[in-house]
């Protein structure tokens, strides 16, 4: 079922796993992922970028597809269709669409224009039942052109920025998106257990969850994080099983060149990294 993602995340909070949240690309991902989600009884979070939406022809597409998989498909879990890094017009384009959760990302702004956009933007989120995350900006990061720390946020402006009602706080703890330089120094403990103290209860937000080794993941959760955004570590597991079908020959076989024998591999992948996630994160069986 389609729901928003506020009482999977402080149900998950409270008990101590994190849910994962996959982004998307197309019915393929869509299908693979709800499918993990059903075999495993574990909720789970669909993640559409503006990107992602303006490729699979636009976010009703994206929202009416999603619906009618849910239903079509009998997925009993919780499931939430969640915009990724929302600008202030695509997140409201995503609330109209009929997304049921949305993440806002003003980081890019100064902490009172991103404050205002935020609160502005959860009044309307919520009179419609939508859940919504929302982010400030780093801190630190690129020093020298080194960006060994990653994203660090400000406590003092997560707690401001959580004070407004958001449902779930995206909060850097020098987590990086897509694939970790050589020179990363791992996630900031300290910096998570400050913005922790710093902002209650409220589930936090892990983003760039591709190769975190497991036991950082695990000491994340075990500090407040409830939600953790993986993407890349997909791509790349669709991306090389397709390569090996190619490499392969099998498209040149029979009927291989079929795109529903092309593209199972790919899928297959995508679901085992997904399956193997929820078991990191501790989500198997939490419905
Ligand atoms: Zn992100």
């Amino acid at each position: 079922m389609l729901v928003n993602a506020t009482n999977m995340l402080v149900k998950a909070r409270e008990e101590g796993y994190a849910v994962g949240h996959f982004n998307i690309n197309n019915l393929e991902w869509t299908k693979a992922v709800l499918e993990t989600a059903e075999e495993n009884r574990s909720p789970v979070i669909l993640g559409v970028s503006e990107g992602a939406g303006k490729y699979m022809g636009g976010f009703l597409t994206v929202a009416q597809m999603v619906k009618a998989m849910v239903e079509s498909m009998n997925i009993t879990v919780p499931v939430a269709l969640h915009l990724d890094h929302g600008s202030y017009e695509g997140t409201k384009a995503c609330i109209e669409a009929g997304f049921s959760s949305v993440m806002f990302d003003g980081s890019k702004y100064a902490i009172e224009e991103n404050l205002a956009k935020t609160k502005e933007l959860v009044e309307l989120s919520h009179s419609l039942g939508i859940s919504i995350e929302a982010e400030v900006g780093a801190i630190g990061g690129e020093e020298d052109g080194v960006v060994g720390d990653g994203e660090l946020a400000d406590p003092e402006e997560c707690a401001k920025i959580t004070a407004l009602g958001i449902d779930f706080l995206a909060a850097g703890i020098g987590n990086i998106h897509g694939k970790y330089p050589e020179n990363w120094k791992g996630l900031n403990f300290d910096v998570l257990e400050k913005i922790k103290d710093a902002t209650g209860s409220i589930p936090l937000v892990l983003h760039g969850g591709t190769g975190i080794p497991a036991d950082m993941v695990k000491k994340a959760i075990s500090l407040g994080v409830a939600k953790i955004n993986v993407n890349t570590e997909c791509q790349l597991a669709f991306a090389a099983a397709t390569r090996e079908y190619i490499l392969a020959g099998k498209d040149l076989e029979s009927k291989g060149y079929d795109p529903r024998k092309l593209l199972a591999p790919g899928v297959s992948a995508i679901k085992a990294t997904v399956a193997e996630k929820m078991q990191l994160f501790g989500s198997v069986g939490k419905v």
